[in-house]
């Protein structure tokens, strides 16, 4: 075949540009083993047949037309458009990783200039976007598993390389996950394996920098996850169970609002302490972040977040406030304000959220009195009215009385350890906190 022209195609090329629209996968692949269909085949406008494909959303299409040879990075298009950025464009979340799994590259423009993650964003395919800028093949981190060079021993221990690959693909940036999923593998929360982490992540983030095809995104990314890993390593240097006291500060919220401040520091002084600083993404965070005062929105977090991840569309979805997951249903059973994936983010928020619950509890009654006095209401006004009309009704009862049972101890441990903090436990002495998570 060799040579392939636009718009010259044969009458079985046409048809099966048809049958990826209309027909079976049976029939395109008996079109498919046809002398007369190639497979990188090109309509007139330069389309090819896994084009078309993935931006009709059909996924067996296009998988069988990779199996058959498509080149995923087929760049004849028109408008320099490849058939990731259809897949990105159709919104198809499942089309969009294949062609990352195929070798699609993400760098790639379309005649104006814009990367398929951000022809994605434009158009508010947001999951899509999040899905291009996270994709990293395990197979380039399997390359530090090996000795390189004169190395008599490789950078990453292959052991590791499993739950740090978890890690790098995480869509939630948020602090406390990236600790917690530390601290779940015991292979990993141990100071050497997170330095040999770190520095492997490190060099990612040079290389994403010095590449040709420069990765900003992913380069801030590695870099701030190896950030929070050298933060571990400072924590875990000073005893037992210090993934736990990191976690705590991260959440400690100060007197006045209830504001983490150590983890917007955190992530403030990440975001500063990147390496390349004639990077855009660089300026562009320090230009949202440096004018906003501490407590202020946006968050570090948020700001970074969307940066990287591309989750601007989500204003309707609900994070935890512990550890920032998207999904989290189970609300504070007393003040209705904070939300949380399940009993042990809550419990672990529970020593910092019980010195704000109950003004959380009078803002959201006095939110919820005006919501009343707007409109004209036939109903009684009982307390149980209220919160029936307000609360995610996925909350079970038992959760409730069951995380109530466990924040009990962890309080007196709490107690224990910050004796000095006595605005806080005079605090959580008049709001006594068993009876008020019990309440309902
Ligand atoms: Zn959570
Ligand atoms: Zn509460």
């Amino acid at each position: 075949m060799g040579h392939i022209k636009k718009g010259e195609l044969t009458q079985e090329e046409k048809e099966l540009l048809e049958v990826i629209g209309k027909g079976t996968v049976q029939e395109a692949g008996t079109l498919l083993s046809s002398k007369n269909v190639h497979v990188n085949c090109l309509d007139e406008n330069g389309m090819t047949p896994l084009m078309h494909a993935a931006y009709k959303g059909k996924l067996d299409m296009c998988k069988l037309l990779l199996r058959h040879g498509a080149d995923v990075n087929c760049h004849q298009h028109e408008h320099g458009y490849t058939a990731l950025m259809f897949a990105a464009l159709s919104g198809n979340k499942d089309i969009t990783w294949a062609m990352l799994e195929a070798g699609a590259e993400t760098d790639v423009v379309n005649s104006v200039g814009r990367t398929a993650a951000q022809m994605a964003a434009f158009v508010g395919q947001h999951d899509c976007v999040a899905i291009i800028n996270n994709f990293f093949p395990r197979e380039r981190l399997d390359y530090y598993t090996k000795p390189q060079g004169l190395d008599k021993e490789p950078k990453l221990p292959p052991k590791l390389a499993g739950p740090l690959h978890k890690i790098i693909t995480t869509t939630n940036l948020h602090p406390v996950k990236i600790v917690m999923l530390v601290n779940e593998n015991p292979l990993l929360a141990e100071a050497v394996a997170l330095g040999k982490c770190y520095k492997v992540m490190d060099l990612i983030c040079e290389k994403c920098m010095k590449q040709r095809d420069m990765n900003e995104v992913l380069a801030m990314k590695m870099h701030y996850i190896s950030c929070i890993f050298q933060k571990c390593i400072t924590f875990l240097k000073e005893g037992e169970n210090k993934l736990e006291t990191l976690i705590k500060s991260l959440l400690k919220g100060r007197a006045s609002d209830g504001f983490p401040v150590y983890q917007e520091k955190i992530i403030r002084e990440s975001i500063r302490k990147f390496p390349y600083c004639e990077a855009t993404l660089l300026q562009q965070l320090v230009r949202s972040i440096a004018p906003v005062e501490i407590g202020s929105d946006p968050t570090a977090f948020s700001v970074l977040s969307q940066a990287i991840t591309g989750q601007v569309g989500f204003v309707d979805a609900e994070f935890c406030t512990t550890c920032g997951e998207k999904g989290a249903s189970k609300r504070c059973s007393v003040c209705k304000m904070v939300i949380y994936c399940d009993q042990t983010c809550q419990k672990t928020h529970w020593f910092a959220h019980k010195k704000m619950c109950k003004s959380l509890k009078d803002v959201y009654e006095k939110q919820q009195s005006e919501a009343a006095k707007h409109k004209s209401q036939e109903e009684k006004p009982g307390k149980l009215d209220v919160n029936s009309n307000h609360v995610n009704e996925d909350q079970p009862e038992a959760e409730v009385g069951v995380s109530q049972e466990n924040s009990t101890p962890d309080d007196a441990a709490e107690g224990e350890r910050e004796p000095g903090d006595e605005a806080g436990a005079a605090r959580a002495q008049d709001a006594p906190t068993g009876p008020q998570l019990s309440e309902e």
